[in-house]
């Protein structure tokens, strides 16, 4: 990977930016203390802060007083508290925390380092149209992430494509690399690497300090797998787009809209329903509170929607119908009919 580092851009200030490049893995490799040398006690004060500034913003809080000399360290040091802890919510979290941090970072950035991060760091096929300033995202690396997001402006049917490129604006450029950076945590987060001991005794404190969100988040899985009606036994059509929900995908209006009423219907609550969507990554907890209980009848005219029927879903390219479909009208049906069948 050496051939993609950029020595202009190997120092403080792009690797507090844009610490998962490989500039700003070189730069600590040149500036600062191993992982190991953490262990001494004159560099536990660095840990603390890590481990502090860490706590904060898992909770959604500000981040603590920082120093400039410090700013380099929080990623490589946080990630290896969070990698330490084996734990796939607080891993979650914080990729998402830097995928947010990044977006926040590229939307602002020059051209020409948002394309050097997309197509050194995430190999994507990126280029730059100087005459209408818009950015063009290979068709392929744009379908990896743009299917995550819900909402119709990230259809392929709603965006301009030309000879295998998908235009796009700045924004909506560095949320498709914000998303590749999520990614690229989370698979990092998987590898198998022996880390300090000092990094399992913090990692074992951050367990401790959210065992009880760790343990909601467990109980919500437990909670897919055994609910009033087991999700296994929903109809194919509501069932694809709940686990489409639950990995934290987009959906379109109409699939989302669908969920919300079968899953109402079927006895779910307005809050767990906002739990399911609270996976995807442009989750949104006010709005979507407002959309599910707008659907659902709790808030404004207290109209409560019905389940689409099968036609409308079919009209939609959501039908995808099992042996127990035939002839089905509504997807409620499908529910009676398997159970009789049994
Ligand atoms: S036939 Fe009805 S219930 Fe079955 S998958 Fe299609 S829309 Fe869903």
């Amino acid at each position: 990977m050496k051939d993609a580092i950029d020595d202009n851009r190997t120092n403080a200030t792009w690797t507090a930016k844009y610490p998962f490049t490989e500039e700003a893995r070189e730069y600590i490799r040149l500036h600062a203390p191993s992982l190991e040398e953490f262990s001494k006690e004159e560099l536990e004060h660095i840990l603390e802060y890590v481990f502090n500034r860490l706590k904060r913003e898992i909770e959604g809080k500000a981040p603590v007083e920082w120093t400039r000399e410090f700013e380099t360290l929080f990623y490589p040091l946080a990630f290896a508290i969070i990698q330490a802890t084996r734990n796939i919510v607080l891993q979650r979290i914080f990729a998402d925390r830097e995928s947010k941090k990044a977006f926040s970072h590229l939307r602002e950035e020059e051209t020409n380092d948002i394309l050097h991060i997309g197509k050194s760091t995430f190999n994507l096929k990126l280029k730059h149209s100087e005459k209408d300033d818009n950015y063009l995202i290979y068709l392929m690396d744009y379908l990896k992430v743009a299917s995550r997001f819900g909402g119709g402006r990230w259809k392929l049917t709603n965006r301009y494509v030309e000879d295998g490129f998908v235009y796009l604006d700045k924004r909506r450029t560095s949320r498709i690399i914000a998303e590749h950076v999520r990614l690229h945590i989370q698979r990092k987060m998987e590898e198998e690497i022996t880390l300090p001991p000092i990094f399992l005794s913090y990692s074992e404190r951050l367990l401790k300090q959210f065992k009880a969100r760790i343990y909601e988040e467990v109980i919500f899985e437990e909670e897919y797998l055994r609910h009033k009606v087991d999700p296994a036994e929903f109809p194919p059509c509501i069932k694809h787009i709940y686990e489409v929900a639950v990995r934290g995908e987009g959906l379109s209006h109409m699939a989302r809209f669908s969920l919300v009423t079968f899953l109402y219907t079927v006895g779910y609550s307005v809050d767990r329903i906002i739990k399911i969507f609270s996976r995807a990554p442009d989750f949104n907890p006010q709005k979507t509170r407002y959309q599910v209980e707008h659907i659902t009848g709790s808030r404004g005219g207290r109209k409560k929607y019905r389940i689409p029927s099968c036609a409308k879903i079919r009209a939609f390219n959501l039908c995808i119908p099992d042996e127990f479909c035939r002839r089905l009208r509504h997807p409620l049906q499908y529910l009676r009919r398997k159970k009789k069948r049994k």
